[in-house]
């Protein structure tokens, strides 16, 4: 597959459509003939479909009945080392290599021609009268250098109107050009701005420096506790990499950081790099597919699938809070973008940067083999330093009913009240209550499509199942006995602390922050904002809140229930829950004054919370590791997940229990298959699910025999098989 192969009119290709077949179809070149990487427009049946020239065709049949592709189309073709890494990324993944394309095409009007659009610019001319709404368009538009804005964003910089823009293009102070819709993005200026590095720091930034400088692969694990000044070191490395002329992609895992983080960059970088997230318009994500194809685009800032966006010449990913399971796609195309990051990297001779305060194990466990270098920020900047920790022993306070804010944890909620200084009570459950229970049958309300609860949201008004989303209202009588009056809600979600502690503390200002709770990212954004200026007392939230939003003047953190995570059998629940506390404990005393978090917990010699409380974090993970090789789970041994589905739960057993009989692909690499067994999640979306798990060591051919060993078998079309390789949750 050389770069330059090129096919006349006429010549055979090979297709590689976005449509669900598992193969490439042949066409004839189009007029102007193609090369390998073009992306065209070709006939299947009567419709149009976009695909990729990905070789030569095959031939070998009656060629006249081959038909031709209709049209190059005018994006940046795509780059050898993009099929590479996607077909790469399709073996790894068993994810097939259409579905990798989809991933890779995911903006809208690929196919449009592009469209112009007016933009407004610096003219020579003066105005005839200069008034302050006249005066602030010409200082935004010089401010600005010789960059064009479109109207709206002009009249928005100014603070005035279209119509006062109109007026000075008419007298020619302001110029009105046509330019292509998708406009490159403002250029970023590495040495705008930046802070002065502390020593640490700047060991860490010069070390990331010399692997984006080399031009070669490489990861480094950047560890260091929130506040250290991870992201600072970073983006020099981000810096280093603009600077030698290469694309860079930061991937943060919550949409709601991404506004924090883009004024960091323009701080940083004097202008706002491209974003490519759920919450960027269809418009501007079309801008962001070209203008990185293009290299028009220096910088991305983005979720999980921007790592298949066209770059041109990426240098640098930054994975943010690397071990967030968020980066694990769960739904469709299952994979884990820290992975694909990384194996990206090594197609386009990149350099991986995997930030966290509380690395995966699986990181961990790569740079103690020496695989990624490793390099630890031990300090917080300046003076804020960690917090300390407390267990609150729920066996030893004195707790009504229905109640979950412990008299100990209220005195010093109260103490931070008197001082001014916020407190945050944690709680990672959403809603009002996980259970409604009959109080005169004992039956517990479920979803209709799935087998799980229904949870109570009392803010919504209805119930929620937090499988499939579907919702119903709160009945008043049991849907069971049908007696009425008697359903309870049993157990605490965020609303339900909520109310307690607006109960315990009735002149304190409340905020709450739960993702069911805010319409939109916007909202969130502008509570968020309000909260870290100091607009409420206390705040009471979930996950949400654990993900590097920073709140000044917060210096107590209540974990209402540290056991929440200890409880699943998950093989990850032990570092699931190490990370979460510590993340959430993290929030506490940020910038001057300490920060205190205590953990609420009925086993405080639990040595998941003792790691915690003592902060011997290397010591955790050296634990954790040892029981994970000893068990051969990885990171020391492999695991692929596997679902049958079905709406008939008989024909799901039967599939799932011939293949854990026809295991000889697998037995033949000495992997062993588990089950099956009902998934704990029996019924998603009213299909029955059974799981089956197999196991193998590391480093043996585990997707080809598990491709080899699935081939087998025929799928009647109701039936869903889907392979997890490395899963990450086992519902
Ligand atoms: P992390 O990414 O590790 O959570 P940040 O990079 O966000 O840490 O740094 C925490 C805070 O300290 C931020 O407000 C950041 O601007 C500030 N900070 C970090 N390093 C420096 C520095 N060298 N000089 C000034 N401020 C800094
Ligand atoms: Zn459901």
């Amino acid at each position: 597959m050389a770069e330059l192969s090129f096919y006349d009119e006429g010549a055979l290709v090979s297709v590689l459509t976005t449509q669900p077949l598992d193969r490439f179809l042949d066409y004839k070149a189009p007029e102007g003939g193609c090369r390998a990487g073009s992306f065209v427009e070709v006939p299947l049946g009567p419709r149009k479909v976009i695909g990729v020239i990905w070789g030569p065709g095959e031939g070998g049949y009656d060629l006249s009945k081959v038909r031709s592709v209709i049209r190059v189309l005018d994006v940046a073709p795509m780059r050898d080392e993009m099929r590479t890494f996607l077909m790469r990324a399709a073996d790894y993944t068993l994810n097939p290599l259409t579905a990798m394309l989809r991933l890779a095409t995911r903006a809208p009007g690929l196919s449009d021609p592009p469209s112009m659009q007016k933009v407004y610019r610096l003219g020579e001319g003066t105005p005839d009268r200069m008034t302050d709404a006249r005066r602030r368009v010409l200082e935004a538009l010089s401010h600005y250098g010789g960059l064009s804005f479109t109207l709206k964003e002009l009249a928005e910089a100014a603070g005035t109107s279209g119509s006062v823009v109109k007026g000075l293009v008419k007298q020619g102070a302001v110029r009105e050009e046509d330019t292509p819709r998708d406009r490159p993005y403002p250029h970023l200026d590495c040495d705008y701005g930046g802070v002065e590095l502390n020593p640490d720091q700047a060991k860490a930034a010069e070390q990331l420096c010399v692997g984006v400088t080399s031009g070669d692969y490489g990861t480094t694990l950047l560890k260091g506790v929130t506040g250290s000044g991870k992201t600072e070191v970073y983006l020099e490395a981000v810096a280093e990499c603009l600077r030698k002329g290469r694309q860079a992609l930061v991937l943060l895992p919550e949409i709601a950081l991404t506004a924090e983080f883009l004024t960091r960059v323009e701080a940083r970088f004097g202008a706002r790099p491209a974003e490519w997230h759920s919450g960027v318009t269809m418009t501007e994500r079309r801008r962001c597919w070209r203008m990185v194809g293009e290299g028009a685009a220096q910088l991305v800032v983005g979720a999980r699938s921007a790592l298949y966006l066209p770059f041109r010449d990426l240098g640098l990913i930054v994975v943010d809070e690397e071990h967030d399971s968020s980066y694990k796609q769960e739904d469709g195309a299952l994979y884990n973008a820290r992975d694909m990051s990384v194996l990206r990297a090594t197609c386009c001779g990149a350099q991986v940067v995997l930030a966290s305060a509380t690395p995966s194990l699986e990181s961990w466990a790569n740079a103690e083999a020496g695989k990624y270098q490793r390099l630890d920020l031990t300090s917080r900047f300046g003076a804020a330093e960690l917090p300390e920790m407390r267990a609150i022993d729920m066996r030893a306070e004195d707790l009504p009913g229905a109640r979950w804010v412990s008299p100990t944890l209220v005195g010093e909620v109260r103490a931070r009240m008197e001082k001014g200084e916020q407190s945050l009570l944690f709680i990672n459950r959403r809603g009002y209550a996980p259970t409604t229970l009959c109080r005169a049958c004992g039956h517990q309300i479920g979803c209709d499509h799935c087998d799980a609860r229904m949870v109570e949201h009392r803010f919504l008004k209805r119930l929620m199942c937090h499988q499939c989303g579907e919702t119903k209202p709160m009945p008043d009588t049991c849907p069971s006995c049908e007696v009425e009056g008697r359903l309870a809600p049993i157990g605490p979600g965020v609303e339900r602390l909520a109310e307690e502690v607006t109960e315990l503390f009735p002149d304190a200002r409340i905020a709450v922050l739960s993702s069911d709770l805010f319409g939109s990212a916007r909202a969130l954004k502008e509570q968020i904002e309000a909260i870290a200026a100091g607009a409420a007392d206390i705040i009471i939230g979930t996950q949400l809140v654990a993900k590097g939003h920073n709140f000044p003047s917060l210096t107590l953190v209540g974990v209402i229930d540290a056991d929440l995570g200890l409880q699943g059998s998950d093989l990850r629940a032990a570092e699931r829950t190490f990370q979460l506390m510590r993340q959430v404990a993290g929030r506490a005393g940020r910038v001057e004054k300490r920060g205190v978090a205590v953990l609420q917990t009925y086993q405080p010699e639990h040595p998941v919370i003792r790691a915690i409380l003592s902060g011997d974090e290397e010591g955790f993970w050296q634990a954790e590791a040892r029981e994970r090789e000893a068990a051969g789970v990885p990171p020391y041994g492999r695991l692929a997940g596997i679902v049958v589905s079905s709406p008939d739960a008989a024909q799901a057993f039967d599939l799932a229990g011939e293949m854990a009989r026809r295991d000889d692909p697998l037995r033949r690499i000495g992997a062993t298959v588990f089950g099956p067994a009902p998934a704990p999640i029996a019924r998603i979306r009213g299909r029955h699910r059974v799981r089956l798990l197999v196991k193998a060591a590391k480093g043996v051919p585990l997707q080809k025999a598990l491709s080899d060993w699935a081939g087998q078998f025929r799928l009647p079309a109701n039936l869903r098989l889907s392979i997890d390789i490395d899963p990450q949750s086992f519902y």
